[in-house]
């Protein structure tokens, strides 16, 4: 799937797809130090478009920026503003925003300062993240050799690109190996996220995730945590091995592109009865219908536009 449109909001401006290039000797380019993030639309009943939890990955956006010491020029409003911009220009209902603030050429060097800051948002349509059949039939998950990056090394918390090298490296492994995507450890050892995702375990009538500490905190993993309380499912937020994973009855895999992926099988255990367990189908079902404004008590993280 392409991510062509026709309009891609750059820097205050809706511009061409084609005119929205960068110069090769842009610094973020070269080092890796920029602020993204990754949000999902979804057509409502009415057939307007509605973004989910937008003013969040707007706060995540410009902490991230923050936390990187780039100043972005745009404050949280403007940026909300131009997220709909986008969709509004492409006539997108179904879409994935993508908006990214980076440094410019200029000055080259790590302790170059003083290039210009631009943000870009683009939009496409993106499908089903891990394949339509993972979603519905869960997906094959391999633990990675590659250890998730170091809380003191990186800001987990923090979505920057260079961030993604240790993803990329590890989501590459699985797939050459045969499997769609991979389980990444902390370097204790514990279970940490996918590379894109974050971790949901089912054993023996509770549910489990790692604590929100060397993992990015999704949003999506925030939505999924609510759907839990609201159906009173007791939840466990605490460390644990890949062994939990290869004993349990349901895990699945959580955010704004993969959605609720079950996971059938990890490192050639099947867990549960494989496929797609009753909760994770319930989680799916639930936010399915949430993104799309057919579940009142969370309509509120539907900006439409
Ligand atoms: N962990 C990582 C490493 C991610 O890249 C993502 C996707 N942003 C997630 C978890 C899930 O976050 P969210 O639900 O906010 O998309």
């Amino acid at each position: 799937m392409g991510v062509e449109s026709e309009q891609v909001w750059f820097d205050g401006s809706l511009i061409p797809y084609d005119q929205a290039n960068v110069h090769v000797l842009s610094h973020t380019l070269h080092y890796g130090l920029g602020a993204f993030e990754g949000i999902r639309a979804y057509a409502q009943e009415d057939g307007t478009a509605g973004i989910w939890r937008l003013e969040e990955h707007m706060i995540r956006l410009l902490q991230t920026a923050n936390m990187l010491r780039i100043q972005c020029p745009y404050n949280k409003s403007e940026l909300e503003e131009a997220c709909q911009e986008v969709l509004r220009a492409n006539a997108f209902t179904d879409a994935y925003l993508r908006p990214l603030i980076f440094l410019g050429a200029g000055q080259m060097g790590l302790g170059a300062r003083g290039n210009t800051v631009h943000t870009a948002i683009a939009a496409w349509h993106w499908g089903a993240y891990l394949g339509e059949k993972g979603l519905k039939d869960g997906i094959r998950l391999r633990t990675s050799s590659f250890q998730r990056n170091h809380p003191n090394a990186v800001m987990p918390r923090a979505k920057v690109v260079g961030h993604y090298v240790n993803s990329i490296l590890a989501r590459y492994e699985a797939n050459d190996d045969g499997f769609d995507e991979a389980l990444m450890l902390d370097t204790q050892g514990f279970v940490a996220e996918g590379t894109g995702e974050n971790v949901f375990v089912f054993h023996e009538g509770r549910v489990y995730t790692p604590p929100a500490v060397n993992i990015l905190p999704g949003l999506t993993r925030k939505t999924v945590l609510e759907m839990l309380a609201h159906e009173a499912i007791p939840v466990v937020e605490q460390c644990f091995g890949r062994d939990l994973l290869y004993v349990a009855d349901e895990v699945f895999l959580c955010g704004t592109a993969a959605e609720i992926t079950p996971v059938g099988e990890l490192d050639r255990r099947i867990i549960g009865p494989g496929g797609c367990g009753p909760l994770t189908k319930k989680i799916q079902g639930l936010y399915n219908d949430a993104v799309r404004g057919k579940v009142p008590w969370l309509s509120h993280h539907i900006t439409r536009c």
